[in-house]
């Protein structure tokens, strides 16, 4: 656990240097129809309770039935984190009590989880490196409902309609050491995630939430103790919340405290975390088997099925995009971050040179759509249209420049690119007649500067910029740069 600390990632206290370290839980809602025990509809939305069967009710004498989807799904999880798959597992009851959990305990799983360890690479922008995270576990659970408190002046209330939803709780090695390192892994895990279709990674309802353990140590030291900030729905409060908690433990251990071991949580508004409670640990939830359920097992030949069923994953469709279109690891990862636009980058890219495609997508696309703050799958301009944007320059119709302006015709009017450029005239003049007359006017109306440019060959700039001008932008600047040395007697 001493492995040499970038001193970028270092807090610089009062006394010295900190290193934060972090280990996170993800609970992610599992795609499914129905519930993990129950036939009730995991669809979001509808009135309260109008999404609950007997069984999330906790009706005496109603039996929990494991519903197998949620079981493939959360197999599949498991082999898009490369880890290892039990082949058999338990459930346990977890007793608590709290008003949205009628059964006064959760169905989770303990001691033999579903899948055990695993990994997630990941390229964290801010720092340039490539992390591997280790993953402890992952485990199948019920959600619990919710409680409203807020609707009337003295009462409360309750909705069981996600009571009993399946959730895959992923859990992390303390293996994250930054805020920016903590909001890239929990990026990177969505990506994974909505790959598989296991979980649609949809945090502002609810459907990937993370616990965010977070504690402080010097450089080489042990690790120290940590705190628990709970249910944070967002991967920029992820961020925020890390700085604050860890900046909250350097000011306490810099005066000579120490940390409490508790449970906290972010208040975005605030900026600060609170206590919530202090850490519950295992044995205060009385764990045991839950009677009701048999232990799931299954053979490997059921999982080797599903390992073949599995899309391309982010990991390796980025290697592909680097290998066969010789994008750079950058342009890879953005463009394989979704994969609607690693679907739309190959749609243009096919049959066109992969770099140009990449280029126009990040660079004027994703800017384009986020003015608009549409995403790709909304966008006005379809891949075909972009590949005829990317065509025309290559076949020299358009230049550069004139293809900006092409984009955003295309962009806001829609068209044809072709017939755009036909019916406006934005072709690129490559007739050397007419880029020589637009020279010769240049250098009649500047005797000066072309003079000076004999003596000093980096004006030809200027007189190129000057020609594009009176062209509309639309010469061909290789034309241009051409005719121009020569007229200026400029080797
Ligand atoms: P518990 O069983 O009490 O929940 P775990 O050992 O399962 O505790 O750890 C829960 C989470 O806390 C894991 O994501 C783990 O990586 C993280 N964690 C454990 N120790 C530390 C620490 N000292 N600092 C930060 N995170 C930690
Ligand atoms: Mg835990």
């Amino acid at each position: 656990m001493n492995a040499p600390v970038n001193p970028k990632k270092l807090i610089k206290g009062a006394t010295g240097d900190w290193e934060i370290v972090i280990g996170m839980e993800i609970h992610a809602q599992v795609t499914s129809q129905a519930k993990l025990f129950s036939g009730a509809a995991t669809a979001f939305g509808g009135d309260p309770n109008s999404h609950v069967s007997l069984v999330d009710a906790a009706m005496p004498g109603m039996l929990p039935v494991i519903n197998e989807e949620c079981v493939r799904q959360a197999i599949r999880t498991g082999l898009g984190l490369k880890a290892e798959i039990n082949l058999k597992s338990t459930f346990d009851r977890k007793n608590y009590f709290y008003p949205d959990l009628p059964q006064g305990y959760q169905i989770s799983q303990y001691k033999s989880p579903i899948v055990g360890e695993g990994e997630v690479i990941v390229d964290v922008p801010e720092t340039g490196e490539t992390i591997t995270v280790r993953i402890e576990r992952l485990h199948l659970e019920q959600d619990a409902g919710k409680s409203i408190h807020d609707l009337h002046p003295t009462l409360s209330f309750v909705d069981l309609n996600r009571s009993g939803v399946a959730l895959m709780e992923i859990v992390s090695k303390p293996d994250l050491r930054s805020a920016d390192e903590a909001r890239a892994y929990v990026t990177k895990l969505r990506t994974i995630l909505r790959y598989l279709g296991t979980c649609d990674g949809d945090m502002d309802k609810g459907n990937l939430r993370a616990d965010v353990n977070v504690s402080v140590r010097r450089p080489g030291d042990e690790f120290g103790t940590r705190c628990e900030i709970k249910n944070v729905n967002s991967i920029r409060f992820i961020g925020q919340a890390i700085e604050v908690e860890a900046r909250r433990q350097i000011a306490i251990l810099e005066d000579g405290g120490k940390i409490d071991q508790e449970t906290r949580l972010f208040d975005p508004n605030k900026g600060e975390t609170r206590s919530m409670r202090s850490k519950e640990e295992a044995h205060d939830y009385r764990y045991f088997p839950d009677p009701d359920l048999l232990p799931l097992e299954f053979d490997q030949a059921y999982v080797d099925d599903l390992a073949k069923g599995l899309p391309e994953l982010p990991d390796q469709k980025k290697a592909r995009f680097m290998a066969d279109y010789g994008l750079s690891p950058y342009d890879a990862s953005v463009l394989v971050a979704e994969r609607s636009s690693a679907d739309y980058f190959e749609e243009v890219a096919k049959g066109r040179d992969g770099k140009a495609a990449a280029n126009w997508i990040i660079n004027e696309l994703f800017g384009r759509l986020n003015k608009e703050g549409k995403d790709i799958t909304e966008s006005p301009v379809s891949a075909a249209q972009l590949g005829g944007i990317i065509d025309l320059i290559g076949e020299q119709v358009i230049s550069g420049k004139i293809a900006k302006d092409l984009f955003e015709i295309v962009f806001t009017e829609g068209g044809d690119p072709r017939d755009i450029v036909e019916k406006r005239g934005m072709k690129q003049v490559t007739d050397a007649g007419a880029i020589e007359k637009a020279i010769d006017e240049v250098i009649a109306a500047n005797p000066d500067k072309v003079e000076q440019a004999k003596a000093k060959p980096t004006l030809l700039g200027w007189f190129v910029g000057q020609v594009m001008k009176q062209t509309g932008g639309k010469a061909n600047p290789q034309a241009v740069n051409e005719i121009l040395k020569s007229k200026l007697g400029i080797e």
